[in-house]
Parts: structure tokens; sequence; C-alpha cells
């Protein structure tokens, strides 16, 4: 499932073309994603410009000059393609030729800018929707969401106030997205690590101490990791891609992810990184420098 490093990559890739560009033609091969496009979703963006392209944890949000933004977001598998026609000057590193199945392509964007912007989800656990923007903060998939954790109002005492009295382990805390909006199951494993903290730990005990340190650990590791990531252009696990087809390489700079039986990469700890399940999902950590 792309993490929030891979959606801002997608929002990167997407920026040069869609920004500042109206949509000519919207090609719908269906009416629903995870759920309905909603009534005449291509009427409403055709002819509409994108005034700007921004993302809130892994939401895609696109400011359309029709005062509705298109909240989009790429579920387990989805994707985009960028395109420009053949013939015409291609941008950099955008078009990249590859074999995909097109019966996936359920949602076409054909752009002023020349560009044609397919969105390609085989699971179908993606999402497209308009949404006026006066009611943005009242939408129900973006009203519950914490802090946006690289900006500025994520810090320790946020954080440490997030987690007081939580009987929760760090680990469920860290992906419940009220507490920290975008951060997925790789990504807390990371910072874990990095932060020296087991995800075993109750989550209130981060606050225990006088000025949080421990909060204040977490907070920057989970900073770093996220700010290397996306510099990296994302990790590209399983089918993900990002907009220009490449792979994203960060996933060779795991420290413990996936990793289990390896020795731990924390200068000076013996450990061997181990893998345990929490929540369904796999947790991997190393139980010697992570207390
Ligand atoms: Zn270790």
């Amino acid at each position: 499932m792309p993490e929030l490093p891979e959606v801002e990559t997608v929002r990167r890739g997407l920026q040069p073309v869609m920004e500042g560009a109206r949509f000519l033609k919207v090609i719908a091969h269906r009416g629903d994603l995870r759920w309905p496009l909603g009534q005449d979703f291509a009427a409403r963006l055709e002819g509409k410009t994108v005034e700007g392209l921004g993302r809130r944890a892994k939401y895609l949000l696109a400011d359309l000059s029709s005062g509705e933004v298109l909240v989009m977001h790429l579920g387990m598998s989805g994707s985009f393609r960028v395109a420009h026609r053949r013939g015409k000057a291609m941008p950099g590193r955008y078009y990249h030729e590859r074999a995909r199945n097109a019966a996936h392509d359920h949602v076409v964007f054909h752009m002023s800018s020349g560009a044609r912007i397919s969105f390609n989800d085989p699971r179908r656990f993606g999402m497209m929707k308009l949404v006026p923007r006066a009611e943005l903060d009242r939408e129900p998939l973006l009203r519950a969401l914490g802090p946006e954790p690289l900006g500025n109002e994520f810090d320790a005492a946020t954080l440490a106030r997030a987690c007081k009295g939580k009987k929760t382990s760090l680990k469920a805390a860290l992906s419940d997205q009220r507490v920290v909006a975008g951060l997925g199951n790789i990504y807390v494993c990371e910072a874990l690590h990095r932060a020296r903290l087991s995800p075993k730990r109750r989550a209130s005990t981060i606050a225990t101490k006088a000025g949080a340190p421990n909060a204040q650990r977490l907070v920057d590791a989970i900073k770093a990791v996220l700010a290397e990531a996306i510099a990296a252009g994302g990790s590209s696990l399983r089918d993900h891609r990002r907009t220009d087809g490449e792979l994203g390489d960060f996933q060779h700079n795991f420290r413990v992810y996936d990793r289990a039986g390896k020795p731990c990469p924390t200068p000076r700890c013996n450990g061997t990184i181990r893998r345990m399940v929490q929540g369904g999902r796999s947790t991997f950590f190393c139980p010697v420098c992570q207390r």
C-alpha cells in the first residue's frame, strides 16, 4: 500500500502537468472506484483549471477553479501514469513507456498541458470525489485526521498530549490516524527503531518524563524517516509506481522493515531484527536497543 512518502512523490510528479492546466476531457470508464465517483463527475471537471495540487495525509487535493476540490486516494494499488501526445515535447522524465494493463485504467484526464493522465487501479480501493472547498473541513474522510507529520504543528508536546493516558502500544498509537496523519506500518517501524523505542511500549509512557525527551526523539525520527523517503522517491512496495513509471528506491534504506534475522544496524548494538504481529500487521524491531 502506498504510504505518505509515495503519495508525496506522486503529487510532485503530477504537479508540473496538472497545476495551472485545464481538464479538456475526462473519461471515466466506470462509475465507481472504491465508492461512486459521484454525479456528473466528468462534467464537473471538464473546463476547470487546477489551481493547486496539495496533499493531506495520503489524500491528494486538486483545488479547482469551480470552487470544488478533487480528492483522490491511491488505495492499495492505485497509480497515475502521465503521457504526452505523440509528437509533442515531453517534459523531462514524466513519460515512460510501460506495459500496463489498460483494462485497469479507470479514469483518464486529458489536460491542457498536453498530458494524458491515467489512473490505474487493479484492486479498486482507490477513490476520487469532488467536494466543495468550503465543506472540506467537514469532509468525513479528512475531518478526523490528526496533524500532518511533516508540519510544524506536529511536535513533541502534541504527540505527548495525544498519547497521554493511552493504554495501547506505541505502535498502535502511531498507526492511529487521529494521533498523526498518514503514517503506515513501514514508517512506524522505521521511526520507532531510529528513536530506539519499543513498539510494545505503552503509548502513555512516552510522555512521563519532564520535557518528554522520548516524544521529542520520536517526532524527530518520524520527520527524518519521512523526509528521507520522500527524497528517495518513496519505497515502491508491491505494485506501486511513481508517476514516471520508475521504482522508488527507499526500500534499500529500510533499517528494520522486512529484515527479520538480520543484524541490527544501530551502531554498537549486537541485536538481531525480529518480526512479531501487532494488530494483524507485521512489526519489525530490535529487542536489544529499542526500549
Ligand atoms: Zn538494536
